[in-house]
């Protein structure tokens, strides 16, 4: 057998907990046995009933002393009986399991796990783990037992025995991706050796071996699967050699700015990717306003002049329709034809843009994801831009590229991201970065405050608007991730703003279950200064320019992750008005202080991004989903920090070396990454 067999293979796994199994995402070995335990059980002392201690979780072995008995209670079956050792008796109690009456035998000495209580000179435990001792498996006594994550209808021990089978049935014989010298230089278990010791650690050595190893693992596949694919979408098809027109000057002339140092840079990279004929993949990484679409502006001019159409994503209608305005003021006078594909428009407007992309009468069309579907065909796409909100995966993008004959791809996103985590997600691309702002941008003067602020903070409010300007309040979060909760919430807070002195202004609310529409028609009234106060959950952290917009308002930011926070921060500064962002919070956490004094002390989302990474710790409120990160069965970006380090060295070698994986040392690598290609799980 090996890695990638079904696990129908295996004894004992029949039809039903086939199911269970597939419940769980588990359909290979490799995936039954990288199911790995959420945590573990240290049953390797077995007490006598004499040490057992109250409120412990603790193990002992004891005879039954008594017949077992069902009584009714509540609704309840009960079944009671008594054990004992020489050294004392405990008194055990399990709910609605009436079969056991039958099953428990008296006089048969089983091993016990559970939590005692002990009080008024009894020892009483209530529905411990029970094992026949002579019977002795391995999930009971003298060792370590794995718990691991359960789906409905599918028991710890019953998993633990399937795992514990597979795991000797497959021992020795799996394959281990990773090369002699790899392991070596990076001191690395072999693979047979950490899998098992995993699930079933010999000693808290050979589990921390095991750990690394593993962890380390994770990281590097994916890191090796995108450099993989980097290097094979270079080698594999040529791309299109554009020219730079002469007239290139003139868009640049055109603006009412001079272009930042950045900017230029930034551009003069993706010049050189375009005329070159290998396939532009690149990604532009800028804080919010550091001006990005201006970049993409001249991308769409190269490419349009050299007789090529350009497809523009956005993640929301409301960029898209932003977008469009900002690129047709400048290409619409050059005689470029700029369209706007969204989902409000109807059939036939629909249809008729489409019809005008296929025969190539529009140049550049903008839209959201309506654009890369698939009914939509354009005459000779040559450049794909996209704007994103959260990272696309890398087959959205393939798709994309599949939409012409192999255009260029600019992608770009306003998440800065700490550097070690820049292979993890887009180890695809080639990056640049625009790390300055155009000149005379003020820096938003951020504070924070705890909620007995609030009524000199809404007067603040009120003094800023009364000057004309305009306030943003993001809401406070609800524990539960649910969108109704959230709707709830921004509802809830909007109906007391209205009950303060803030009350006479215009206070709308903003959520993310509104239709398009709404949230258009809301936004649009915003920016044309008819709504004062908006309140709104995450949802603006995306969203049009509203130049006079000058206070933001956070409320819960602990429950914020850094980069969220900054984002949001976003929304003001963006005019000539001098602008704020208060965050309020209550915890007095020391972590959560920590964060705040960074928020207050830098405007640089890059130096923020890193403080989020060292400062986050476990507690992920916004996390890998947020950013579209892989998803890692035991590796932990936040964690383990220095083993991605040097899991992305390794990769490194590996494609540098043998960038095509054909090497004979490679094969299993090559294996699991093409796996992963074929499965979309980057
Ligand atoms: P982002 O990088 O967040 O997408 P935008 O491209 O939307 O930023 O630019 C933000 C604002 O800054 C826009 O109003 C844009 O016209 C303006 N801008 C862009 N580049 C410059 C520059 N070099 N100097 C001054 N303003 C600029
Ligand atoms: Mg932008």
């Amino acid at each position: 057998m090996k890695n990638f067999d079904k696990i129908e293979k295996l004894r004992n796994v029949g039809d039903k907990t086939l199911k269970k199994l597939n419940k769980l995402g588990i359909y290979t070995i490799e995936d039954l046995i990288t199911h790995f335990p959420r945590e573990y059980e240290d049953r390797t002392q077995i007490l006598k009933v004499c040490q057992l201690i109250n409120e412990e979780k603790s193990i002992f072995k004891a005879r039954i002393t008594s017949t077992p008995i069902n009584n009714r209670f509540k609704q309840k079956t009960i079944t009671t009986v008594k054990v004992s050792d020489d050294t004392g008796e405990v008194e055990i109690s399990w709910f609605n399991q009436p079969y056991l009456e039958k099953q428990l035998k008296i006089g048969t000495e089983y091993v016990f796990v559970g939590k005692i209580r002990r009080g008024y000179g009894k020892i009483q435990i209530d529905s411990p783990k029970y094992e026949i001792t002579n019977k002795a498996e391995f999930m009971i006594a003298g060792r370590i037992v794995p718990q691991y994550p359960l789906t409905y209808g599918l028991s710890q021990h019953v998993l633990q025995k399937i795992i514990k089978n597979a795991l000797d049935e497959m021992q020795g014989v799996l394959n281990d991706i990773l090369p002699v010298e790899t392991r070596k230089k990076y001191n690395l278990a072999e693979y047979n050796y950490a899998i098992r010791n995993i699930h079933l650690p010999e000693n808290d050595e050979a589990y921390n071996l095991a750990k690394k190893r593993l962890i380390f693992e994770e990281f590097f596949i994916v890191q090796s699967a995108l450099l993989y694919i980097k290097s094979k979408l270079k080698d594999d098809k040529k791309g299109i050699k554009f020219n730079i027109p002469e007239d290139i000057d003139l868009v640049e002339k055109s603006l009412p700015f001079e272009l930042t140092n950045a900017q230029s840079r930034v551009i003069d990279e993706i010049k050189n990717d375009m005329t070159s004929d290998t396939i532009m993949n690149r990604l532009v990484q800028g804080d919010v306003g550091s001006g990005k679409t201006v970049i993409a502006l001249m991308g769409m001019y190269i490419c349009v002049k050299n007789g090529y159409q350009v497809a523009m994503m956005a993640p929301t209608e409301i960029l898209a329709v932003q977008h469009f305005e900002f690129i047709y003021e400048y290409l619409d006078n050059e005689g470029i034809k700029v369209g706007l594909l969204v989902g409000s428009l109807n059939k036939k407007q629909k249809e008729e843009i489409y019809e005008k992309i296929k025969i190539g009468e529009l140049n550049v069309i903008i839209g959201t994801h309506a654009i890369i579907q698939d009914e939509l065909e354009f005459k000779n796409l040559g450049l794909v831009i996209t704007d994103e909100q959260h990272r696309f995966g890398v087959e959205q993008r393939m798709k994309l590229t599949s939409k012409g004959e192999s255009p260029d791809i600019l992608v770009m996103t306003a998440t800065p991201i700490p550097r070690t985590l820049g292979l993890i997600l887009y180890g695809d691309l080639d990056i640049s970065i625009v790390d300055e702002l155009p000149k005379g941008r003020q820096k938003i003067d951020t504070y924070y405050v705890n909620s007995s602020y609030k009524e000199r903070l809404y007067n603040f409010v009120r003094e800023q608007i009364d000057m004309g300007r305009q306030a943003y309040i993001v809401c406070p979060m609800v524990d539960q991730n649910e969108e109704m909760a959230e709707l709830k919430a921004v509802i809830d807070y909007t109906e007391k703003l209205k009950d303060t002195h803030l009350g006479k202004y215009n206070i709308e609310y903003l959520h993310g279950k509104m239709k398009p529409k709404e949230k258009n028609d809301i936004m649009m009234r915003y920016k044309n200064n008819e709504i004062n106060i908006l309140v709104s959950t995450t949802v603006i952290e995306v969203g049009i320019s509203v130049s006079n917009a000058t206070i933001m308002i956070i409320e819960n930011a602990e429950r914020f992750g850094l980069a969220q926070l900054h984002q949001l921060r976003g929304r003001v500064g963006r005019g000539e008005h001098k602008s704020y962002c208060v965050l309020i919070t209550d915890s007095k956490g020391k972590i959560v202080r920590e964060r705040m004094e960074v928020m207050k002390t830098t405007n640089d989302g890059f130096i923020i991004a890193e403080k989020d990474l060292e400062l986050r710790g476990t507690g992920e409120f916004f996390g890998t989903k947020q950013h579209g990160l892989p998803e890692f069965k035991i590796a932990n970006l936040y964690e383990h920090v220095n083993i991605l380090k040097k899991s992305q060295n390794a990769a490194r070698e590996l494609i540098e070396a043998d960038s095509e994986l054909k090497d004979e040392k490679n094969t299993f690598i090559k294996e699991k990454i093409e796996r992963m290609i074929e499965y979309k799980v980057l």
